[in-house]
């Protein structure tokens, strides 16, 4: 009898417990549901607010907005306070260019967006970006087709990207240290191709290195003063179309020593 008590007893004690400790996993996950977003990604609102206000909105000066969902999805994952200087982090997500060191730039997050959509990327395609710089235009594009080859011919940004897109596991891009005006004919032809720095001209070898059906968008244009956007897009019979899409400012494309 005193047994059986006994066992109730602790049965009941058991019971409470099991209960208890059920109750508090429960309210742990339900935390932890609320918790984690904010705490491993304390910039998820910016973003946000980044995309819905400066991506997704014209405005009355001509600017288009970014309609195509896929890309604005993108611009709402890639983390770009991940590849701006960490002192300038709180800026990361303002709508303007910020300075990444060895006077260049990380793109205003709106030209990237406008770039990306007028590539109209698909899941199966092959990208070549010219100025990978901090790396985060390619991650993006990265978001959006199979794979992406970057070029950056300034060597410490060139290895910081690739630091950069390896410990954000973006394993579909490649980074290489050269001048990006030759293209990367191992790896040719590609689907897209965008330059990310001004050009005085269309380099040759890139128009070669583009697939028939393929599209290329680059800023041509005088260096440190407005260029023009410019696509062009690759015909199945290999014929050219080119148009100029908006006025821009970009770093310049510069050369290698030796290049012509
Ligand atoms: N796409 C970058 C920003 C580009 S800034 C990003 O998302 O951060 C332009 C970059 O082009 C600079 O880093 C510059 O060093 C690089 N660049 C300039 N001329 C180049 C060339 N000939 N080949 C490759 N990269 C070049």
């Amino acid at each position: 009898m005193k047994h059986a008590i006994l066992r109730g007893i602790h049965g009941r004690g058991w019971l409470r417990a099991c209960v208890v400790m059920g109750c508090l996993a429960a309210w742990a996950a339900a935390a932890e549901k609320h918790v984690k977003p904010d705490q491993s990604d304390p910039y998820r609102a910016q973003r946000e607010r980044m995309v819905s206000q400066d991506i997704a909105k014209g405005d009355l000066w001509g600017r288009q907005a970014v309609k195509d969902v896929k890309v604005l999805a993108a611009m709402r994952k890639v983390l770009r306070h991940e590849f701006v200087p960490r002192e300038i982090r709180d800026q990361a997500y303002a709508d303007r260019p910020l300075p990444i060191g060895y006077g260049q730039t990380i793109s205003q997050p709106y030209i990237v967006a406008s770039m990306t959509e007028l590539l109209q990327p698909k899941p199966e395609h092959k990208a070549l970006e010219i100025g990978a710089g901090s790396g985060y235009q390619a991650a993006v594009l990265a978001e959006l087709v199979k794979e992406v080859y970057t070029i950056e011919i300034v060597p410490e940004l060139s290895r910081r990207a690739e630091e950069t897109l390896k410990r954000l596991r973006y394993d579909n891009v490649t980074v290489k240290t050269g001048d990006g005006y030759h293209g990367w004919p191992e790896h040719a032809p590609f689907d897209l191709i965008i330059v990310t720095a001004a050009a005085a001209h269309i380099p040759p070898p890139l128009v070669e290195q583009l697939k028939p059906g393929g599209r290329m968008v680059i800023p041509v244009g005088p260096p440190m003063q407005v260029q023009q956007l410019m696509i062009l897009e690759k015909r199945e019979d290999g014929s050219i179309r080119q148009r100029s899409v908006m006025p821009v400012r970009f770093v310049p494309l510069t050369r290698a020593p030796g290049g012509e």
